[in-house]
């Protein structure tokens, strides 16, 4: 059973990714836990409180990976906000999480989505039942810039692990950025639907990131006869 938290919290990092990505770092006390997939309430204004997927946590911290493309009342307090702000966190919340099953596991992202498959993809190499699970992540954007998954995904690239990178609008595979990485020209649905042969029913694939390639991914597999099909719209 996890504890329900419930806390005014520290931002103690700041980190500019990309053009509109940030990694922000909470303070969290050590009665917090969660279930990697899971979500907590960030409070940004008295009346605004939006969903953030638990990118990470360390021994005195909480990580999120923030777009603030959307601009809405959140985007925009993230942009500016500083170190030192103090926010209520509220949670865990969210069923968006691993099947304890020995399967075959896609994890299919754009953007932020990434985040919480890290830590469930942690869970994968620290449990002795799924640790030599086979893991296809494909991670999809337009260009090489807004590539801000790859080097968190890196330590896990082995004979079991394959980072399928699906960028749309840029034709060559970046080798020096990306050395393990698998290049595929194209949205991460035509990657799947090109490469079905290589997915058994039984196969999980956890899809997330924004609503409309969620339902596209999950309306694909769902007509093309697979079942373990789990996504979380942000
Ligand atoms: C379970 C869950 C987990 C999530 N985890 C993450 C995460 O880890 N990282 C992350 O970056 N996001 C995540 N999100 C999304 C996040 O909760 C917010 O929705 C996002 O940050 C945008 O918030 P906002 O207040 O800026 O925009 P909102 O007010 O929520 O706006 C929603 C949409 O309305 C439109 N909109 C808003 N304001 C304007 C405007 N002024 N002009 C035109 N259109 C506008 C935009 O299209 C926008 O996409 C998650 C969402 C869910 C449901």
């Amino acid at each position: 059973m996890l504890n329900f938290y419930n806390k005014t919290e520290k931002l103690l990092e700041k980190i500019q990714i990309a053009e509109t990505t940030y990694l922000f770092k909470y303070s969290i006390d050590k009665s917090f836990s969660f279930v990697p997939g899971q979500y907590v309430g960030i409070q940004t204004t008295p009346t605004h409180r939006r969903a953030y997927s638990i990118f990470k946590t360390d021994e005195d911290g909480i990580w999120f990976l923030i777009d603030t493309i959307p601009g809405g009342i959140a985007s925009q307090y993230f942009e500016q906000v500083q170190v030192g702000a103090e926010n209520l966190i509220v949670g865990p919340y969210g069923r968006f999480t691993l099947k304890p099953s020995v399967n075959k596991k896609v994890f299919i992202s754009t953007g932020t989505g990434i985040a919480p498959f890290y830590p469930m993809v942690e869970q994968i190499k620290n449990s002795n039942e799924m640790e030599n699970v086979q893991i296809d992540f494909l991670f999809g954007c337009r260009f090489f810039e807004n590539e801000v998954s790859y080097e968190y995904f890196e330590p896990f690239i082995n004979q079991n692990f394959r980072y399928i990178q699906c960028i749309t609008k840029e034709e060559n595979s970046d080798t020096t950025r990306f050395p393990s990485a698998l290049f595929f020209n194209g949205r991460v649905t035509k990657f799947l639907q090109e490469n079905l042969i290589n997915y058994s029913k039984s196969d999980e694939f956890y899809i997330c990131g924004n609503p409309e390639m969620v339902e596209d991914v999950k309306t694909m597999l769902l007509i093309k006869g697979y079942s373990n099909v789990f996504g979380e719209k942000y």
